[in-house]
């Protein structure tokens, strides 16, 4: 064995962050506000409904692309909520996750050489998904203090080997909503270069100020972009692990292709349980937003007490922050001191750019603390981090 065990897509892809970070927070007992998964369940009718199906009728292979009855309700909540029209048995497919939706549109659509084209900081999964299908990432980064996209930077990264935009609104782990204008000039450059879109909008209920605006709402878009949502994030049941994709009959084919050698199916007894949640009334996304956004104010005041500079976040799990004014300046090792320093536990965000010295330069400072937790729990985490000044 004269080579390396891993193949050479994969370097530089270890373990991610999170492992690191959890091992931390439970050898030390601190508070984990690194990964972001909330601390209690969702609704619990559904949850219900999970139990009963398990009980009986759910217990073996689902249907390739999803039940019948959770696409029909995928498709009836783009309609009530984006006013979108998708045919559920050819233009909505049931994943494992958004997980799994990202993984298999990738390895679905880009080809050894071709390059994509992503939001940088990136959810940390597109790198190793990109590499796996053999392609090249490129990176545009957004930068603080608002994460706005940089159209001229996106322009530049665009090249003719270009095939996918990877885009992900509300932004993990910036926090950034992308405005209406942004996502105008994604689509215009989409449509010029003739580009396939890929948009991530797990956080689609997770906008506390202004609105989502799904990127396939926008014209040219409906026919050239795969958007994938998450139950996990939309309901909170983070560990059913099912996802969604919505796009045209011939994209959602060369995804299924590839996601029924991935898992083939999962997640039987979940799907009626997330079709019920799906079609829960305005009130259930209200509160949930509401809510969060509460949990949000509190860690963002927890954060600014202790003394780090915090940029508010529009929508997410998650509160960005800048670490400097306590006189560090590596996030990386500030979070690995941060247990011992007070029993809280976050994630450095540096992880989550390209290793060049200019997206590590802003990339450097910026630490991620994750704020789906109990109120109570965040704020203990406040009154821990109060002594850090
Ligand atoms: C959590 C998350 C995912 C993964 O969603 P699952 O449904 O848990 O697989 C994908 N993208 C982003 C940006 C996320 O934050």
């Amino acid at each position: 064995m004269g080579r390396p065990l891993l193949n050479r897509r994969l370097d530089g892809l270890g373990t991610t962050i999170f492992a690191e970070m959890s091992a931390l927070a439970a050898a030390t007992g601190s508070i984990n506000l690194g990964q972001g998964f909330p601390d209690t369940d969702g609704p619990d009718a559904v949850r219900e409904l999970a139990v009963e199906a398990l009980r009986g009728g759910y217990n073996q292979y689902a249907p390739g692309p999803g039940y019948p009855d959770l696409r029909q309700a995928i498709a009836e909540h783009r309609r009530r909520f984006y006013g979108q029209t998708f045919d559920p048995d050819t233009e909505v497919l049931v994943t494992t996750g958004a997980t799994e939706a990202i993984a298999a549109a990738l390895l679905a659509l880009v080809e050894p050489g071709d390059e994509v084209v992503a939001l940088e900081p990136f959810y940390d999964s597109y790198a190793a998904c990109i590499a796996m299908a053999g392609g090249v990432r490129v990176g545009v980064p957004l930068r603080p203090p608002a994460f706005g996209l940089d159209v001229d930077a996106l322009r530049a990264a665009i090249t003719p080997r270009t095939r996918v935009l990877m885009i992900n609104t509300p932004h993990n782990p910036t926090g950034a909503v992308l405005t209406r204008a942004e996502l105008t000039a994604v689509a215009e450059l989409a449509v010029a270069h003739d580009l396939l879109v890929i948009t991530d909008e797990v956080y689609e209920h997770l906008v506390f100020e202004g609105e989502h605006i799904p990127l396939a709402t926008l014209p040219g878009m409906r026919e050239r972009t795969v958007t994938i949502s998450s139950a996990g994030k939309t309901f909170s049941f983070t560990g059913w692990k099912i996802g969604w994709v919505c796009a045209s009959p011939e994209l959602v084919a060369a995804v299924r292709t590839t996601k029924q050698f991935l898992t083939y199916v999962s997640g039987g007894p979940f799907q009626p349980a997330v079709a019920a949640a799906l079609r829960l009334p305005d009130a259930y996304f209200a509160e949930f937003t509401a809510d969060m956004r509460t949990k949000r104010d509190i860690l963002a005041a927890g954060l600014e007490a202790a003394g780090l500079t915090v940029y508010r976040p529009r929508g997410t799990y998650f509160v960005t922050t800048d670490i400097t004014p306590l006189g560090f300046d590596d996030g990386l090792d500030f979070c690995r001191r941060l247990p011992e320093l007070c029993g809280v536990v976050a994630v450095p965000e540096k992880v989550f750019f390209d290793d060049t010295e200019e997206s590590q330069k802003i990339g450097r400072p910026l630490v991620r603390f994750a704020f789906c937790k109990r109120e109570s729990v965040l704020t203990e985490a406040a009154e821990r981090l109060a002594t850090l000044r």
